[in-house]
């Protein structure tokens, strides 16, 4: 077995169960391995794949916009099979995969495999190896301590426990009238916190942005603090750990009517009141779109889900390399996803829709996508189309 197949059958295997739940709550068959492999004469492996964007795209917040419950269900056999490889190539995050699919399965009425989301920080997997007996910090909403420790990671805490055992790390904090936790904990300054290391001894050997980060004032503070004394607040100068963000968004579309400030927006934040306060610059490294990397991983996982799809097939078209002649990113967003798809090149094939970030009347004229259409039903009803696909 692949060491792709065998992380999709774990991933599977993993959220099998609570995608028979849901499919049996709407009613569908739910049976992954089947969705993923064609029985009866085998057709012929699609020779395009497409990528879709999820924020702006197929959801506001988190209900479906533009038609894309429909337009996710024809990419699906009747019978339930997968017909068209695709992938979630998003962002977002803060939630593991799995769970994402899941509710993506939910909100969209077909089943997701967890191997069809990218997240922004998704590739903080290939980072294990290197931290895996450090301590390191997950900043933002959702559950970001739990995707570094479904990730690997040994010594992971949010900076919501971690912030919570530093007294008066935060002067705002007894202001701040939604927290509950940090009033719990905040006795524990001299207590061995945690059972196996100390967050007063051992130094942050890094620090993860997975999304959005939820309270800006508190976490521009501790960041500062953990970056600018070697991972040690409260201790002296020392050398910056490393810091990761999963993607450099400096606006989103959500369910508020105009775009909201994304991760970007906070980096620039942080990284303004680092330069002022220290003589020396902040080094960061940010994943996410428009980065090529992304978009080069995501075509790899749209071959291999391809070959799962349809192993005994070969490609009915290969162009310089590539198992497919056309990958479509369907987005929103002409900074992130249409510059990331022109960056990438072929066989990337950018899709520019109206119902985000993006409203305009024409092409956006910086980044001119391949197509412009109103919604993502739009979308797949040309490249259907396009690729003589009923
Ligand atoms: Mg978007």
């Amino acid at each position: 077995m692949s060491g792709f197949r065998a992380a999709l059958a774990r991933a599977t295997a993993r959220s099998r169960a609570e995608l028979q739940a849901a499919g049996r709550r709407r009613g569908q068959p739910s049976d992954l391995g089947r969705r993923l492999s064609h029985s009866g004469a085998a057709p012929a492996r699609p020779s395009f794949g497409i990528a879709f964007d999820i924020d702006g795209v197929i959801l506001r917040g988190r209900s479906p916009i533009g038609g894309s419950p429909q337009a996710i269900r024809r990419l699906y056999s009747e019978d339930g099979t997968l017909k068209i490889p695709f992938l979630f190539l998003t962002n977002g995050g803060g939630v593991p995969e799995h769970k994402r699919a899941l509710e993506l399965s939910e909100l969209l009425g077909v089943n997701i495999s967890p191997a069809q989301v990218v997240h922004g920080h998704s590739p903080y997997r290939e980072l294990v190896n290197r931290f895996e007996n450090d301590l390191i910090i997950a900043v933002g909403k959702g559950e970001p301590a739990t995707v570094m420790i479904d990730y690997g990671f040994r010594k992971v805490l949010s900076i919501d426990e971690y912030s919570s055992y530093f007294k008066d790390i935060d002067p705002l904090a007894p202001f701040k009238k939604w927290i509950v936790q940090q009033a719990d904990n905040k006795n524990m300054k001299s207590e061995k916190v945690h059972p196996s290391y100390d967050v007063f001894e051992e130094r942050v050997k890094g620090v993860f942005v997975l999304s959005d980060p939820v309270d800006w004032g508190r976490d521009l503070q501790v960041l500062c603090d953990i970056l600018s004394t070697g991972g040690l607040p409260g201790s002296g100068r020392g050398d910056q750990p490393p810091l990761y963000f999963a993607s450099d968004d400096l606006e989103y579309q959500a369910a508020f009517p105009s775009e909201r400030l994304g991760m970007g927006a906070f980096r620039i934040a942080l990284e303004s009141i680092f330069n002022q306060v220290n003589d020396h610059q902040l080094k960061y490294i940010s994943y996410g779109k428009p980065n090529p990397f992304v978009f080069k991983n995501a075509a790899n996982i749209l071959e291999k889900l391809a070959i799962c799809m349809h192993p005994s097939s070969l490609p009915t078209k290969k162009v310089e390399g590539h198992q497919f002649s056309t990958i479509y990113m369907i987005g929103d967003n002409p900074k992130v996803d249409i510059n990331g798809a022109l960056k990438a090149g072929p066989p990337w094939s950018p899709v520019l829709t109206r119902t985000g970030v993006f409203r305009g009347k024409d092409n956006d004229p910086q980044y001119p996508a391949d197509l412009v259409v109103d919604t993502v039903e739009d979308a797949i009803n040309c490249i259907l189309e396009k690729e003589c696909i009923q």
